[in-house]
């Protein structure tokens, strides 16, 4: 029985019937959290190695940053986010300084438009660090709104040599057109801040409206299982990487539309563990299917 109460708190996610979760990590910062109980890097977060600089970080920098990160999850899973600069992320030398609305602008894979530069060397020195590590390196974009973006996107990671490639759902048209976008890449990971401010209208950094950003609503569960749905029809892995995935309810009902990751900063990773590892997979099903009614 100890050793049963104890392998619930360690090890990989799974529910109490054993259907696998994988439980991953949500980095932001150049400290990769390599001690911590998770089974690889869901989403690391490039900004801030451009955040308050006045040009881009160079090729060196960059893959320096990146091996350090793959140093510490030999044979793990570890995704690379490329840039996410716009809105309430603004850079100074990418981002315009007066656009209307910048959560509806050039913001993250949009950068790209006018800085293409960005996108290539950031693959490259991605791509550099991966070819001296055993890190099983997966990259991928922000802010994809159609399987065309999400296919330029692929097609620039693979001639960069990386053989991992998705995208981020984190825009209902992406979500609407999940299949379309899964013909173009390996794998997708939901990004549940993002989906739920442009789900309801409702900016994510107003608390006002809250209420309306809440996770839990129906509307935003309805798109996470489309997601999922095509994901299962595909074979092909679907992720939440957003706050959401940090809530043990909201992580049982995810698991119980099919996601197949869970990614998330590192305090929540015990309590997802746990409240996976209590509840079966038919239960998850259950709870999924009254949320989403
Ligand atoms: C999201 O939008 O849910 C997400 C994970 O990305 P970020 O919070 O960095 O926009
Ligand atoms: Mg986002």
């Amino acid at each position: 029985a100890r050793a049963r109460a104890l392998a619930a708190h360690t090890g990989p996610g799974r529910t109490a019937d054993g259907h696998p979760v994988a439980l991953l990590l949500n980095v932001g910062s150049g400290d990769p959290g390599g001690s911590i109980d998770a089974e690889g890097i869901g989403l690391f977060r490039t900004e801030f190695l451009f955040l308050d600089r006045t040009t881009a970080p160079t090729f060196d920098e960059q893959r320096t940053a990146y091996a350090n990160v793959f140093a510490h999850y030999p044979g793990r899973p570890v995704t690379i986010r490329t840039l996410d600069a716009g809105a309430d992320k603004p850079l100074r030398f990418a981002t315009h300084p007066d656009e209307p609305n910048p959560a509806l602008g050039i913001r993250g894979y949009r950068t790209t438009r006018h800085h293409p530069d960005l996108l290539t060397t950031q693959l490259s020195a991605i791509a550099s660090a991966a070819a001296a590590h055993t890190a099983d390196v997966r990259v991928m974009a922000p802010m994809i709104a159609t399987p065309t973006e999400a296919a330029t996107f692929a097609d620039a990671a693979r001639s960069a040599g990386i053989p991992s490639v998705g995208v981020m759902i984190e825009i209902p048209a992406a979500a609407l057109r999940a299949e379309a976008i899964l013909a173009e890449v390996d794998f997708v990971s939901i990004g549940t801040n993002d989906l739920s401010q442009y789900t309801f209208a409702a900016d994510r950094q107003l608390g006002d409206l809250a209420d309306l950003l809440d996770p839990h609503q129906p509307a935003l569960l309805t798109l996470i299982a489309m997601v999922a749905k095509a994901g299962a029809s595909a074979g092909k892995p679907v992720g939440v990487c957003g706050e959401a995935a940090a809530d043990p309810t909201l992580a049982r009902i995810f698991t119980g539309l099919g996601v197949t990751s869970l990614s998330m900063s590192a305090p929540a990773i015990p309590t997802i563990r746990a409240a996976l590892h209590t509840t079966t997979h038919a239960e998850c099903v259950a709870l999924a299917h009254r949320a989403l009614t």
